[in-house]
């Protein structure tokens, strides 16, 4: 199996080595070269059905006889799919940092650890979820230095506490300055020869296949869990912002699992919902919201979909979008937790209300993909209560925090990593 970029003036290259460089030297986005066929009735269980998944993507791959331990290590917590009176959820924020981005982090950190030459720099941008999780993956891990970028002004307490209580080979770097300008500087360093040459600079942002695939995990297994043998599979609500997750789910039907159709819930930051309505691609700058995660005007991983479906009557047949503004959000935390007891962070929220406005009937999953105590400022004044912190996200709260804080320039950030 070989990885091609979605542009196509790129050559292939193994699963390795398209991590390693993140982004593809044409521009373009790492994709399989072709689709492997996994039997989605064998295996049981989260590791197994991840072992044969990720086994089928790197095969041919030089860390191919390492899969059963990189998925162990990497999936070390709870995927529970959890039924109540609101809904079935497939709980993706078990993980030390509490929001599914702990699945792709920890995948990567697990496959860059088992790397011949591991000594390199990651630097990745955030303006929450990504930071914490790459920070958790990758603390302690020996030859990686790490440096996380995150606006200044622009996180909450508890989201900054969590993205600089780590120390070791972990740098938190406050940026005077918009996520806009992190992303901005990142790539300036990415593209700066000395960078990559001498740091070995290479990024963990949401574009890594590395990131994506173990995503693809999650879905197989649910899947499988919840189909009827004879019917027509189950159908995915996803709460949706640089599309990654939802992509992973497209890949895990594409490859034979028993996926009937893709929701991607969305925020007012509507650029795929009106792709879908108009047929034109049309991004534009973000817009903020409550599920700031989402807050994406131009979904980076587009580009995938494009590849696996150029043509958008085709996937229509497959992926439907809906969008949930603030007020509804609010509203939708309230009345479930009144409701049922669910407490939903922002994000599942969305999809928790397009679960409203889909065919009742058919079988639905609610991707859950925080858990409410990170978005406590938003969730608690509305449910009237505190939310319980998870024991990991508690233990993170009482570490000291230090970080450095820079300007957006190229050698401020050199002098930050270099101390
Ligand atoms: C990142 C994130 C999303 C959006 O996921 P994409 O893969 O970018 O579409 C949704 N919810 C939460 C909590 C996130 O952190």
């Amino acid at each position: 199996m070989r990885y091609v970029s979605t542009r196509g003036e790129a050559p292939p290259v193994t699963f390795s080595d398209a991590m390693v460089r993140g982004l593809a030297p044409d521009g373009g986005l790492y994709v399989p070269d072709s689709w492997p066929t996994v039997e989605a009735s064998t295996g049981s269980g989260l590791h197994e059905v991840a072992s044969l998944v990720i086994g089928a993507f790197l095969d041919g791959d030089p860390l191919a006889t390492s899969v059963d331990s990189i998925c162990k290590n990497a999936l070390s917590f709870p995927i529970p799919i959890v039924r109540d009176e609101s809904g079935t959820y497939l709980e993706l924020f078990h993980g030390p940092t509490a929001a599914f981005k702990d699945v792709g982090a920890r995948f990567l950190a697990e496959c860059f650890d088992r790397l011949e030459d591991r000594e390199r720099t990651i630097l990745v941008a955030t303006s929450g979820d990504t930071g914490s999780a790459v920070a958790s993956a990758f603390s302690g891990k020996p030859g990686i230095d790490v440096g996380i970028l995150f606006p200044r002004d622009g996180v909450a307490a508890r989201q900054r506490h969590q993205l600089t209580c780590w120390g070791g080979n972990v740098r938190s770097l406050a940026v005077t300055g918009t996520f806009d300008d992190c992303q901005a500087l990142l790539k300036q360093a990415l593209a700066d020869p000395r960078w990559r040459a001498e740091r070995k600079l290479t990024t963990a942002n949401s574009i890594n296949i590395g990131r994506l695939l173990p995503q693809v995990v999650y879905y197989a297994y649910a899947s499988r869990e919840l189909a009827q043998p004879s019917g027509s599979g189950i159908g995915v609500i996803v709460p949706s912002g640089n599309v990654g997750n939802a992509t992973a789910a497209l890949w895990a039907k594409r490859i034979g699992f028993p996926i009937r159709e893709v929701v991607m819930a969305l925020n007012s930051n509507a650029t795929v919902d009106d792709y879908l309505a108009s047929g034109e691609w049309r991004p534009r700058p973000s817009v903020e919201t409550l599920a700031n995660a989402m807050d994406v005007g131009n979904p980076s991983n587009m580009e995938r979909i494009f590849s696996l479906y150029p043509d958008v009557d085709r996937l229509r047949r497959d992926v439907r979008s809906f969008v949930v503004d603030d007020a509804t959000i609010r509203e939708v935390i309230r009345s479930r937790a009144l409701a049922s007891g669910r407490v939903l962070d922002p994000h599942t929220a969305v999809a928790s209300q397009a679960l409203g406005l889909v065919d009742a009937g058919e079988p639905w999953l609610i991707v859950a993909t925080a858990h409410p105590a990170k978005f406590e400022t938003i969730v608690e004044p509305l449910i009237g209560r505190a939310v319980e912190l998870p024991p990991a996200l508690a233990e993170q709260l009482a570490r000291p925090s230090s970080f450095a804080t820079i300007a957006p320039s190229l050698g401020e950030l050199e002098g930050a990593m270099s101390r």
